[in-house]
């Protein structure tokens, strides 16, 4: 009765013994991963596989899900993978189609990056035009104007933050280039110092000497983020210290400290969730998106970094980029 019902499951489900050999497989499994029953009763599992990242996983114990795997005998359909021990090292293989749920992600994606694509062109027209306007040439609309030209060019940000976070999304690995960091570090003081309007003590710590291996637009873009966050959730008289230093596994860790209102613990797991603000209205008053650390995030995984959120609500925050010694590369460019 039980074995009928885990036949007739839509999941594939095959059951091994402590070897690792087929003992018994219901129907999804011979429709989704090409095995025979009982043809490949006592069969290796990994060889009745033959996908060498199938293999690779096992091997490794079997540990988390193995997602987005294209089934063996119905490569259109993708499988997330999982193994559950059982008694007497026995286990469970399951393997379940996924495919509907990453058309829906691709559907998502698709239309969030066409919608933003669709909308540049208009916004680029609204902005240009109330750029000619002239507040002296139509008193009328003096009041507004400043109001309307601050808002299409937000709507503006908004829309470059949404494309480059469909790009981040559907690329795979970074343009990886030699980056020279200490051009770039000067270049995000310069910009520190530009958007705090000396109402900031801007200082700039490197002790690291080494460049990073990565892209350098995106690199710049995930670093000038925390950058400008640092300056703008930071009230005049504050300090803000960009740093970048070695790690004492070779890698690397580029931080930006500020003595700003800080995050309550709370909020900190989800600072990087698209649109997320601990406060829309200070977001807003000082020109945010939303999605700046959602790009930092992106950009990270992109270069197998990770990010580190400390902070003290009323002391401030330190936001870090920390970097493999992979990515490390020894000073070669000026
Ligand atoms: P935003 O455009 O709103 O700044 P981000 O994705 O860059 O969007 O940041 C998300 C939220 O995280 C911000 O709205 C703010 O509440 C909080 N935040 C980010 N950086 C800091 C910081 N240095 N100090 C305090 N809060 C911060």
């Amino acid at each position: 009765m039980l074995r009928d019902a885990a036949g007739a499951l839509p999941d594939a489900v095959v059951l091994l013994d402590a070897q690792m050999r087929v003992r018994w497989c219901n129907r999804a499994a011979q429709r989704l991963l090409g095995l025979q029953f009982p043809r490949d009763r006592g069969a290796d599992i990994a060889h009745c596989l033959g996908s060498p990242l199938v293999a690779t996983w096992l091997a490794e114990g079997g540990i988390g899900e193995l997602d987005e795997i294209p089934a063996p005998a119905a490569p259109e359909i993708h499988l997330c993978f999982s193994l559950i021990p059982l008694r007497d090292q026995a286990k469970l293989l399951l393997a379940r189609d996924i495919s509907a749920l990453l058309h829906l992600e691709q559907v998502r994606r698709d239309f969030v990056a066409n919608v933003s694509h669709e909308l540049r062109t208009p916004l680029t027209v609204i902005h240009g035009y109330l750029e000619l306007i002239e507040p002296e040439d139509v008193p009328a609309l003096a009041p507004m104007l400043d109001e309307l030209r601050a808002q299409s060019k937000r709507m503006g940000q908004i829309v470059e933050d949404l494309l480059t976070l469909s790009r981040l999304e559907t690329q795979q690995r970074a343009d990886d280039e030699d980056v020279a960091m200490q051009p770039l570090l000067a270049t995000l003081r310069k910009e520190a110092e530009a958007l705090s309007a000396g109402r900031h003590v801007i200082a700039l710590e490197e002790d690291a000497h080494c460049d990073l291996r990565g892209s350098p637009r995106d690199l710049h873009s995930a670093f000038s983020n925390l950058v400008s966050n640092a300056v703008r959730y930071t009230p005049e008289g504050g300090r803000i210290s960009i740093r970048w230093q070695r790690e004492p596994d070779g890698g690397a860790r580029f931080s930006v400290s500020d003595t700003g209102y800080g995050i309550p613990a709370q909020h900190i797991p989800r600072l990087t969730e698209r649109f997320y603000r601990v406060s829309s209205s200070r977001s807003r008053a000082t020109g945010g998106t939303g999605l700046g650390l959602s790009i930092v995030k992106h950009v990270l995984a992109l270069h197998e970094a990770r990010l580190e959120i400390a902070s003290a609500p009323g002391k401030g925050s330190t936001f870090s980029c920390v970097f493999g010694s992979e990515r490390v590369l020894p000073v070669t460019l000026q």
